[in-house]
């Protein structure tokens, strides 16, 4: 059984700490890989190699990092296939999704490919007689990102490109249920020319996340994951002394307006809830039918999930695969029959479904819930699986106001033709990220991602304009070459212009 190690000071190291966990192929059951689970002591290696790379990276030229970013972007365009299938194999979900991870992650090096202009400081000549005044941006030190399953390859690459185009050096701290992806995508940055200890990589659980929060020499850390791991490293991170930005859950909200073209609708309830399994933060996990729509709108939801092909995501025929382990499954099927025991229609139940020839493997079939209630457990928690609830409400505002009291904040989007009523619902509704009659509204690189309330914690999204003001910090610079010919003079007063 294969090992995997860590990247640090550029090279691939083997762990001597002497605990590792288990990488499934969730599609099979098999367990072929095991992921080393660092000591403290790695991660002081990993901190180490990225402290002492820090002064001459961030002393380096734009050009320099550019000429880097432009050819490992290229790298990544000639491997995408192989770090999706990389995906596949330990995380689940098909190809062609695992291959729109890798894209959408790409944007974010491509955003950095223009890290010059992005960068470019603020200049104010002649504030005061021969004063000029500017502002510039510089990079933080060492930075650390921890990631979640969900998104091997596309999360981490929200994080380390930005900051090392910033001139940061990156420890990065990825998922032990998935490591594989952002382990080759350190490999590939070294094979594009970075220099060693730039980027790294330490596998490991709590007892590396621990000893990177505590650590002197971190200055920030970037952590997208669950609520109450969010609440945690932002707490500790803080704590600390280190800035932080650590994104959450979510229960994300899909609002049908009765005059929604309800095909239209069911076609996009079904793709951003079961997509990847329903293991997506932005997947929609509650459609709330408006009006007299609820009947027609989940007959068509209903018609469709019947048809969906489940099987092993290196399949071309299947669209959704396996969920990440064995207990997620029975855990997100556990909410199905709880939901019917607490009234809920179960319209579709995916719970038993198995794939012949993968009998082993963790798949789930997809359940859709209606007339679910906001007091169900169903409705409360983030499932994180193929279940998508059903709520139904009378009016628009009662639709809203269901939306405004969840404890989470994410994405959200409304399904209409009525633009006055989409206009209302951006400014109303209390999300961070917002589609109308798009379900998931996932921001474009040179735009920031980020939630609001237990989504999001700290200030700044990730990612875009959010993410290079977190991965820098501002300096202003106060200027004045005086004439020879004047001479300053004594002024005790507080200086005005
Ligand atoms: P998770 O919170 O269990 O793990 C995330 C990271 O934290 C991993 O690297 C893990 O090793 C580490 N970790 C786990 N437990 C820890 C602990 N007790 N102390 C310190 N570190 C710990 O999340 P997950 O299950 O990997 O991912 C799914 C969750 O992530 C869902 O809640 C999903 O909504 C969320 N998510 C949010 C976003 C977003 O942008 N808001 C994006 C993707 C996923």
């Amino acid at each position: 059984m294969k090992t995997l190690g860590h990247w640090i000071g550029g090279k691939s190291v083997e762990s001597v700490s002497g605990n590792v966990g288990p990488v499934y192929n969730p599609a099979t059951g098999a367990q072929p890989t095991h992921v080393a689970l660092a000591s403290a002591e790695e991660v002081d290696s990993a901190v180490d190699a990225a402290r002492r790379a820090y002064g001459e990276w961030s002393q380096s030229s734009l050009a320099k990092r550019t000429a880097f970013l432009f050819k490992y972007r290229e790298l990544l365009d000639a491997h995408r296939d192989e770090i999706a299938a990389l995906i596949t194999s330990e995380h689940g979900k098909v190809h062609s999704d695992a291959l729109g991870e890798v894209a959408r992650g790409m944007e974010i090096l491509e955003l950095a490919c223009g890290i010059p202009e992005k960068l470019k400081g603020e200049l104010s000549t002649q504030v005061s007689t021969r004063v000029d005044v500017a502002s510039i941006r510089q990079p933080v030190g060492v930075v650390a990102g921890i990631t979640p399953f969900n998104f091997p390859a596309m999360v981490p690459m929200w994080m380390f490109p930005l900051a090392i185009a910033c001139g940061n050096t990156f420890v990065l701290k990825p998922s032990e249920k998935d490591p594989s992806a952002p382990y080759r995508l350190a490999e590939l940055a070294a094979e594009a020319g970075l220099p060693e200890g730039v980027l790294n990589v330490v596998n490991g659980d709590k007892v590396a996340v621990d000893r990177l929060l505590s650590h002197p020499d971190v200055a920030a850390v970037s952590f997208v994951g669950s609520t109450p791991i969010a609440k945690y490293i932002q707490s500790e991170a803080v704590a600390h002394g280190k800035r932080v930005q650590a994104l959450g859950g979510a229960k994300n909200h899909m609002l049908v307006l009765p005059d929604a073209d309800l095909d239209f609708a069911a076609d996009n309830a079904i793709n951003a809830a079961y997509g990847s399994a329903g293991e997506r933060c932005m997947a929609v996990s509650v459609v709330v039918a408006v009006g007299d729509t609820g009947d027609e709108l989940v007959a068509k939801i209903a018609d469709r999930a019947k048809k969906l092909r489940i099987g092993p995501g290196d399949d071309p025929s299947s669209e959704m695969g396996p969920l990440i382990t064995r207990e997620h499954r029975d855990k997100v099927a556990s909410y199905v029959d709880g939901a019917r025991g607490q009234g809920a229609d179960v319209v579709v139940d995916g719970t038993g479904y198995t794939v012949d020839g993968h009998e082993d493997g963790f798949f789930l079939g997809v359940s859709l819930l209606d007339k679910v209630s906001p007091d169900m457990d169903a409705y409360r928690d983030e499932i994180f699986g193929p279940v998508l609830c059903v709520v139904r409400a009378d009016t628009y505002e009662e639709g809203l106001s269901l939306i405004n009291s969840s404890r989470w904040g994410n994405g959200t989007a409304i399904f209409t033709r009525d633009g006055g009523a989409a206009r209302r619902f951006q400014l109303e509704v209390e999300a961070g990220m917002v589609g109308v009659n798009v379900p998931i509204p996932v921001p474009v690189g040179h735009h920031s991602f980020g939630g609001w309330k237990d989504s999001l914690f700290g200030d700044l999204h990730i990612y875009g304009n959010d993410g290079i003001a977190f991965y820098t910090r501002g300096k202003v610079i106060t200027t004045r070459w005086p004439d020879p010919a004047e001479s300053g003079g004594i002024n005790l007063g507080f200086p005005t212009s």
